[in-house]
C-alpha cells in the first residue's frame, strides 16, 4: 500500500479539484473504530458528533460491517422493478415500529422529505406546506423551500411555490393551517438550528389543526429518530401521532438511505409512476439498516441511551462556562455563557480547537452553542473523558 496522503497533500489537491462547497476542518481521517476516529497523522479523536448524527452505533460496528460484507458478496442492486427480501423486511420493521402503514425508500434526508412533500400534495391535489421558523429539512429544492433560513434560501431563489413558514406557537399554526394546507412539516427538536426542542403543545396544536382541515402532519425524524433521543422515534415523547415521518441519517449507520414512513391510511396515495429513485431501497443499504435496527431494538438499548444522555447532560451542566444544556437523550446542545463565547472569539473557533488541540469532536450550530450527537453506544468512561476534554478546551484560554 502506498503511504496515505498527508493533510497538506489533501488540501493541495482539493484546492485545485474540489468545489469550495464545504469548509473543512484541518483534520484528515484515515479510519474509525467505536467512538474513535484515527487521523492520518496518528491522533485518536473522540467522535461526539457521529458525522452529524449518522454513525450512531460508532465506527466499524461489527454487526453492521458483517451485514454489509455478507450482502456485498451476494447482490448490490437490481432497481425497484423486482421483489427483494431485505428491503421488504426493512419496510415492515420501520412501519411496525412506528406508524403501521407503508414505506417509500429514498437515499437521504432531503429526498425523504421530497417524497413526503409529494405525498402530501398528491393527497390534497395541491396545497400549501407549512413549516416552522428555524426548521431544517434539507438542501434540494422542495426540502429547501421548507427550510425558512435566509442564508440557505436566498442565493438559490426562486424557490418552489406553495410553502409558508410560521413561528413555533399554537396560535401561529392555527392561523396558518386551513382548507388549502397540504401538510405541516416539522422537527420535534430542531437539530441544525441548535437543538431547539419544539414544545409538546405546539405539536398538539399542529395535530389538531391538521385534523380540523384534512392536512397531513409530517414529522421530520431525520436527525431525532433511530433512538437518538432515547425513544426510537422522538414524536413518541409528545403523545402526538403524525401521519408520516421521514427518516435518514442514522438508519444505516453511514450508508446513504432515507425513508418516508406513513400511517395505514396513506398506503394508497402514491401510485406506480408517481415517484421513483434508481438507487432507493437497494439491498446493500437495507442490509445495513436491518443490522442497525437489531442493535437499537434490543432490550435495554434505549434505556441506556437515556441514562447516557443524563450523565452527559450533568457533566456539561457542571462546567462553569456552560449556562444551560438543552435537548433529549443523546441529542444535546450546551449553551455557553456570554463570557465564554467572548473569550473564545467564536464558538466555531472553539469547536475547531476542540478537535485539533483536544482531540474531541463536537460542532457549533449557533454562535453560542456546542452540539453533541455522540454514539448511542458510548460508555460512561467515554462520556466523562469527552466532558473532560471539552472542559480542557473551554478553560484553555
Ligand atoms: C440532516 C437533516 C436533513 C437532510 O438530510 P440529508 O441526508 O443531508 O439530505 C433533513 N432534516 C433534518 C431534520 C436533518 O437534520
Amino acid at each position: 500500500m502506498p503511504d496515505p496522503l498527508t493533510l497538506a497533500e489533501l488540501e493541495d489537491i482539493e484546492s485545485r479539484h474540489v468545489l469550495r462547497n464545504y469548509a473543512r476542518l484541518p483534520v484528515a481521517v484515515a479510519s474509525g473504530a467505536d467512538v474513535w476516529l484515527h487521523t492520518v497523522d496518528g491522533r485518536r479523536v473522540l467522535d461526539l458528533l457521529c458525522g452529524l448524527g449518522v454513525t450512531s452505533l460508532g465506527h466499524a460496528h461489527p454487526a453492521v460491517t458483517m451485514a454489509i460484507q455478507e450482502q456485498a458478496g451476494r447482490l448490490l442492486h437490481t432497481s425497484n422493478l423486482v421483489h427483494l427480501e431485505g428491503p421488504t423486511r426493512l419496510a415492515e420493521r420501520l412501519a411496525t415500529s412506528s406508524l403501521g402503514g407503508g414505506v417509500l425508500f429514498q437515499n437521504s434526508g432531503a429526498e425523504a422529505n421530497e417524497a413526503a412533500i409529494k405525498l402530501a400534495r398528491r393527497h390534497r391535489r395541491g396545497g400549501e406546506i407549512v413549516s416552522l421558523h428555524k426548521g431544517f429539512h434539507g438542501r434540494t429544492y422542495g426540502a429547501l423551500s421548507a427550510t425558512p433560513q435566509e442564508a440557505k434560501q436566498e442565493p438559490f431563489a426562486p424557490l418552489v411555490g406553495g410553502f409558508r413558514a410560521v413561528p413555533p406557537t399554537p396560535e401561529a399554526i392555527d392561523a396558518a393551517v386551513g382548507a388549502g394546507t397540504a401538510a405541516v412539516l416539522l422537527e420535534t427538536i430542531q437539530g441544525e438550528s441548535g437543538v431547539l426542542p419544539i414544545p409538546h403543545e405546539v405539536l398538539r396544536a399542529a395535530r389538531a389543526a391538521c385534523d380540523a382541515h384534512g392536512a397531513l402532519l409530517i414529522v421530520d425524524e431525520v436527525q431525532s429518530g433511530m433512538g437518538r433521543t432515547g425513544d426510537l422515534w422522538s414524536y413518541a415523547a409528545s403523545g402526538v401521532v403524525p401521519d408520516a415521518i421521514t427518516v435518514a441519517k442514522a438508519l444505516a449507520n453511514g450508508l446513504p438511505i432515507g425513508a418516508l414512513v406513513t400511517g395505514p391510511h396513506l398506503l394508497d396515495v402514491l401510485q406506480p409512476g408517481d415517484h421513483g429513485s434508481t438507487f432507493a431501497g437497494n439491498p446493500l443499504v437495507c442490509a445495513a439498516a436491518l443490522a442497525v435496527l437489531d442493535v437499537i431494538e434490543a432490550p435495554g438499548f434505549l434505556e441506556r441511551v437515556s441514562e447516557a444522555g443524563a450523565r452527559l447532560r450533568e457533566g456539561l451542566e457542571a462546567l462553569p462556562d456552560v449556562a444551560s444544556v438543552r435537548g433529549r437523550g443523546l441529542m444535546l446542545a450546551a449553551e455557553l455563557t456570554p463570557e465564554a463565547v467572548e473569550r473564545h472569539d467564536t464558538t466555531a473557533a472553539l469547536a475547531g480547537r476542540l478537535i485539533t488541540e483536544h482531540d474531541v469532536w463536537v460542532n457549533a450550530p449557533t454562535p453560542s452553542a456546542l452540539r453533541l450527537l455522540p454514539p448511542l453506544t458510548i460508555g460512561d468512561g467515554q462520556i466523562d473523558e469527552g466532558v473532560a476534554r471539552i472542559a480542557a478546551g473551554l478553560t484553555g484560554r
